[in-house]
């Protein structure tokens, strides 16, 4: 299959209300035109300086979502330029963005990223850090969260589940209490291997990769 017939296929199987972000990271700007050309234009990109390059160069009405690891001292770049970003992983990194998007009157929408599997090698928020996170997007003027973002571990599709549907409970009794410039309208949960079960636990924006564009090659 090629890369249109690939993103046909998973647009068949999922919801019209699901999102669909082909991630792009690795990807050259012409097969990023392929995913666009079958009217994609959300696309996720994991590293600042690969995605100012592709901004240039590729249509302005895509919607960039930064999906990976945010360094504080990177954030000065992306301004204005991404839709959304999932990554929001500290209090230190929120200030950051507070400050960066002030200066230059803008409004950052973001995700907190949460570290569901409490897992060393990952980034993300543990659970009970969350409502340290919303209630200081309280005080910003130039934040706004939108929702939730996870990575679960690896895992058969039992553990999948169970992991999606503790976020999915996260996100419910976030989006029942009342706190400023914040809103659940976003769950970002589920890759190329789990995303049917994601869209299943409640998932309402899916980040495929190698399912649109095959295996990833990273030292090319
Ligand atoms: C790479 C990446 C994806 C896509 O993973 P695939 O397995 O290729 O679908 C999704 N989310 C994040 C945060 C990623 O870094």
């Amino acid at each position: 299959m090629d890369i249109q017939e690939k993103i046909n296929s998973i647009k068949n199987t999922m919801p019209d209300k699901v999102t669909l972000i082909a991630v792009s990271k690795t990807r050259t700007e012409d097969e990023i035109i392929e995913a666009y050309d079958t009217g994609i234009r959300d696309f996720g990109e994991n590293k600042v300086q690969e995605f100012i390059e592709k901004y240039d160069k590729l249509p302005k009405d895509i919607r960039w979502h930064f999906i990976g690891h945010l360094q504080r001292n990177k954030v000065k770049y992306i301004v204005g330029k991404v839709h959304l970003i999932h990554s929001l992983d500290s209090i230190r990194l929120l200030q950051e963005i507070e400050k960066q998007y002030s200066e230059k009157q803008q409004v950052a929408e973001v995700l907190i990223e949460i570290n569901i599997g409490r897992e060393k090698s990952k980034t993300g928020m543990l659970p009970e850090e969350v409502d340290e996170v919303v209630s200081a997007v309280e005080h910003c003027n130039s934040v706004k969260v939108k929702g939730i973002m996870v990575i679960i571990p690896k895992g058969d599709t039992d553990s999948c589940r169970l992991y999606f549907n503790k976020v999915k409970k996260i996100f419910d009794e976030l989006r029942d209490k009342d706190f400023k410039n914040t809103e659940m309208k976003y769950l970002s949960m589920g890759m190329t291997s789990d995303y049917n079960v994601a869209i299943e636990e409640g998932s309402n924006m899916i980040r495929i990769g190698e399912g649109i564009f095959g295996k990833r090659i990273y030292n090319k």
